[in-house]
């Protein structure tokens, strides 16, 4: 967690203790916590955050590049940032999300988007199907 913390300051991000309490509860909700997971969490300790402070301080999390959010068929769940950059397998039957060290976009494909005046910060992907132990047989 303080390695985590002392990233996002080194980001500009302004540590309160609400913000604290939303690291903490994403950390320990880990590996896939959707906003109200994390709002569930938190409650416990700081009943006083909404659950609309949640979503507002994870989009910022996202835009500093510090997390992920992977669109779960449920709905979005969240994640730290480990290392690099990836993706994510998701199965459509139990639901459970699985990262795989893998990007298909092309960089300069995104010119294209440049050529619109618009810049790209993050983008995500995530490959939808069935995992091992929901494999239809046969
Ligand atoms: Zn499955
Ligand atoms: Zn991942
Ligand atoms: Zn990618």
């Amino acid at each position: 967690m303080e390695n985590f913390l002392r990233l996002l300051r080194s980001k500009g991000f302004k540590l309160t203790p609400q913000r604290r309490a939303i690291i903490a509860a994403l950390l320990s909700c880990a590996p896939f916590p959707t906003a109200q997971d994390i709002h569930r969490h938190i409650r416990q300790t700081a009943p006083d955050v909404s659950l609309d402070t949640v979503y507002r301080n994870l989009a910022l999390l996202i835009r500093l590049g510090t997390v992920n959010q992977v669109n779960l068929p449920g709905g979005s769940a969240f994640e730290i940032v480990a290392g690099h950059h990836h993706h994510h397998l998701i199965c459509l039957a139990c639901g459970r999300a699985e990262c795989i060290d893998y990007c298909p976009v092309i960089t300069a494909d995104l010119a294209q988007a440049e050529d619109r005046g618009f810049t790209v910060v993050s983008h995500s992907l995530e490959f939808y199907g069935y995992c091992r132990d929901c494999r239809p047989a046969g």
